[in-house]
């Protein structure tokens, strides 16, 4: 059975960006930058105020104080807005508001807490030298300097900076066009109430949400009936339609499992089943060319496997650059066994400093659970039993703990690395 690693390796060199599309910056929330974006111009494009007060020369009131008071002469006012084009000379003061344009002349700012004006002259009460409380142009950015790498995505701070910059309408990656098919005679929909033996389809809800929050666009997401005809049918319809057709369930040997048999005889199947727990019978194919990824149908089978295969591959169709979770050290606080040979996906609830969790009284190890240990200062508590059908695991959960392949156990109080799906908030 292959590795996670290596058959993520696989997964991955099965998909490759899609092509780039043009959008305007304010409908590209979370899309990707198809490019690097550099600064047209610089930025602040011109010099401006940081304050409300006075423009002025900087030689003018360079020593002012409350013991040696300056007065200059007001000559005007200049707005947020305005072109700035009033000329300040030795020995006057231009009236100016945060963010107007540094008049030609001036090269300071006093604030109004430090001014006092009085029919049509103001005293300056605070040195105010050369630079004082003044935006320089390109304080921020210079011209040419890069905004965005290609491959970044796209979150409130870049598309201000890039709105600001008028890069608009600019190339992004959208999202991926992912079919969800989930198989099952036993599946009715969450509003159904189940017959006898059947259950509600619970799949097609949590693979629409991994899929939204991976970046994608979810284009079907019905279930399909256990047998050949239907399966392949629906099979077809989604490869037409999608940019990645992804499926639950059928996947494993039991008699009314078709899904192998339909992707191998409308494209090819190129791997199937992995060393992990839960979620052993993973399939990696095509259909009518495009990119196939198939589910067991647990639902936790279905969650974990989604994280290790199908969010990557996502991230991939997207341009992202990076395509994984971020791992992190953390304090196991419980010890934890399992038979050797798989890589066992177990999921954790994180917490900050002190162990957390219901087993607080009963942490083992001395050192457990202190700020610092297993370097991020987070404990991971195991979120109770760990069956890829116990979806009760998925509450809460913050990721998943990696128990290494060859590992049987797990001491409370080691070190585990947490690959992190979110972080819990602080109350
Ligand atoms: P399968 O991989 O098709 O053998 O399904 C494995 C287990 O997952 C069975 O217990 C199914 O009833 C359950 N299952 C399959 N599909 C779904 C679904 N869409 N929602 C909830 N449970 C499912
Ligand atoms: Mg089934």
């Amino acid at each position: 059975m292959l590795p996670v690693a290596e058959a993520r390796r696989r997964v991955l060199e099965a998909f490759a960006p899609l092509a780039p599309t043009e959008v305007l910056v304010r409908d590209a929330l979370g899309l990707v930058a198809a490019e690097t974006l550099r600064a047209p111009h610089a930025l602040p494009r011109f010099a401006n105020s940081a304050m409300d007060g006075y423009a002025l020369r900087g030689a003018d009131a360079a020593d002012a104080s409350e013991a040696t008071p300056v007065t200059l002469e007001v000559t005007g006012e200049i707005r947020a807005g305005d072109p700035g084009d009033l000329e300040v000379s030795a020995g006057t003061a231009v009236r100016i508001m945060t963010g107007a344009p540094l008049p030609p002349g001036a090269d300071a700012i006093a604030p109004i807490e430090v001014a006092q004006e009085d029919e049509g002259r103001v005293t300056i009460v605070a040195p105010t030298p050369s630079g004082k409380h003044v935006r320089p142009a390109g304080d921020d950015l210079g011209e040419g300097d890069v905004l965005v790498e290609a491959g970044q995505e796209l979150g409130p701070g870049e598309l201000a900076l890039l709105a600001s910059m008028g890069m608009s309408p600019l190339r992004v990656r959208g999202a991926p066009k992912v079919a969800v098919l989930v198989t099952g005679d036993e599946l009715v929909a969450p509003e159904a109430t189940p017959g006898a033996g059947q259950i509600r389809d619970s799949n097609s809800i949590a693979l629409t949400a991994l899929v939204k929050e991976a970046g994608g666009e979810v284009i079907s997401a019905g279930p399909v009936a256990d047998t050949y005809e239907s399966t392949e049918e629906a099979f077809r319809r989604a490869a037409e339609l999608s940019d990645l057709v992804m499926s639950s369930g059928g996947v494993a040997v039991g008699r009314y499992d078709f899904v192998k048999d339909v992707v191998t005889n409308l494209g090819r199947i190129d791997l199937w089943r992995v060393a992990m727990q839960p979620g052993k019978p993973v399939v990696l194919g095509a259909i009518g060319g495009k990119p196939f990824l198939g589910l067991p149908g647990n639902p936790v089978s279905i969650h974990v496997g989604f994280e290790q295969f199908v969010r990557p591959a996502i991230r991939k169709l997207r341009g992202c650059a990076n395509l994984l979770r971020p791992r992190i050290e953390a304090t196991l606080t419980e010890t934890i066994t399992k038979p050797a040979g798989r890589l066992h996906f177990v999921r954790v609830r994180l917490s900050m400093g002190r162990a957390g969790g219901s087993n607080m009284g009963r942490a083992e190890g001395s050192n457990m659970g202190r700020a610092g240990a297993g370097g991020s200062g987070f404990s991971a508590t195991p979120t109770g039993p760990q069956g890829s059908h116990i979806q009760s695991s998925l509450i809460n959960c913050h990721g998943v703990a990696l128990f290494e392949r060859d590992k049987s156990r797990l001491e409370a109080g080691s070190t585990v690395t947490v690959e992190v799906w979110r972080l819990p908030e602080e109350p």
